[in-house]
């Protein structure tokens, strides 16, 4: 494997005009450690060799590439593969990042990994790397969050991290990302911040991209071998960002169609989605330059969805750059056609999908039907639903 990929930021980190490193003078030497320690690992063998060895005798891959039969069938046009990052350790496809970053955590002689979380799947991910490397763990997390997501604070706490609530603001994920940096300042000489998804200053973005790739690196291969070729068209579920821009990095210089889906939430009233590529315009959140769903005075605003892992007022970066050359098309789903497809997998394939991943599943449910039955879709299963059953049997009395 090489851990290069198909389109890299300037040296400055921008994709076009998004991203770069919007942050506090005091912050800067400590990014910079990052991102000077990051060069120098990247294209290590030895560090190489250890974070594939994790993935594939840790994480358990490669994830397969499953065709949804009867789902196909019954939708009646392309056909569905799904990319079933549901299977990977810990249920989603953010162990794959956290595994690469505590270990560069690791190669840096950090003591300490430090993240925000909202519905707190990025803290359990997060404290199982942490656990495994022998890293201690602190996780910041709203106190709202901390009252909703009971099941993911106690994970936290079992894998031995210490879960900081955060009673500031709206107590929500935006005060956990303003807490968690506080406390980064405070202590980077032994703590590395270890972002969640493609956002934040560089190089997150682009670091956290090159850890989730393998995810489109491993599709291509999966397809050719089952179809011998190409897909015509990937889709993914958008919040961050990071788990589709693993599965379309190694097809953005191919022909595939690739479709971003985002949640439209209860409405496109400001607050009851989280659309941001569909109506956000750009301006400066967490250390980047992207679209954001902002006031008149450049503020982010509150946001909803159904799946709390989309729930996310910014985007990752190089997501605007694609947007705005028109490579990838975003479009919507909102919370009863994600509830609708986490049924529909659910009873079709056996698959409980995650509510995020819902998303991605609601738009094949949409366009499949109307396209021919040679072409190939790949969704992005991004993750499983156990973390969303209770949520969901409470909505449908069941
Ligand atoms: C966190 C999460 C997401 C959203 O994050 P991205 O960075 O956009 O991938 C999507 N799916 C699942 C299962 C998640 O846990």
């Amino acid at each position: 494997m090489t851990n290069t990929t198909k389109q890299q930021p300037d040296s400055r980190g921008y994709f076009g005009q998004y991203g770069g490193r919007y942050i506090p003078k005091e912050l800067e030497s400590a990014i910079f450690e990052v991102e000077a320690a990051y060069n120098k690992y990247k294209n290590d063998p030895e560090f190489l060799t250890e974070y594939q060895d994790l993935l594939k005798n840790y994480v358990g891959r490669p994830s397969p590439l499953y065709l949804a039969k009867k789902l196909t069938a019954k939708l009646g046009g392309a056909k569905i593969y799904l990319k079933r990052e549901d299977l990977n350790h810990t249920g989603a496809h953010k162990i794959n990042h956290c595994i690469g970053e505590a270990l560069l955590a690791k190669r840096m002689g950090k003591k300490k990994l430090l993240a925000e979380t909202g519905a707190g799947q990025h803290g359990v991910a997060l404290a199982t790397a942490a656990a495994l490397m022998g890293l201690e763990c602190e996780i910041h997390m709203g106190a709202i969050d901390i009252a909703k997501q009971h099941a993911n604070v106690i994970r936290m706490k079992l894998l031995g991290a210490k879960v900081v609530e955060v009673i500031q603001g709206g107590k929500t994920l935006k005060d956990a990302v303003d807490s968690a940096f506080g406390s980064f300042m405070q202590n980077y000489n032994d703590t590395f911040f270890a972002i969640g998804s493609v956002v934040g200053p560089h190089p997150y973005p682009a670091m956290v991209k090159d850890f989730q790739s393998v995810v489109g690196r491993e599709a291509k291969q999966q397809i050719l071998e089952q179809e011998r070729r190409l897909p015509d068209m990937l889709i993914a579920c958008v919040g961050g960002g990071s788990n589709a821009i693993g599965l379309f990095n190694e097809f953005l210089g191919d022909k595939t169609k690739i479709i971003g889906v985002e949640p439209a939430g209860k409405s496109f009233k400001p607050g009851e989605h989280a659309a941001t590529l569909t109506l956000g315009k750009p301006g400066v959140l967490h250390g980047m330059m992207t679209y954001l769903l902002q006031d008149g005075e450049g503020q982010p605003l509150p946001v909803h969805s159904i799946a709390s892992g989309l729930d996310y007022p910014g985007v990752g970066p190089e997501h605007s750059y694609l947007k705005d050359a028109g490579r990838v098309e975003y479009v919507t789903a909102n919370d009863q056609e994600a509830l609708n497809a986490f049924l529909e997998l659910s009873r079709t394939e056996g698959i409980i999908p995650a509510l995020e991943s819902s998303h991605a599943v609601a738009h094949a449910i949409k366009i499949a039907g109307t396209l021919p039955k040679e072409n190939i879709i790949i969704v992005n299963l991004s993750g499983r639903g156990d973390k969303d059953v209770d949520f969901v049997a409470e909505k449908l009395n069941i």
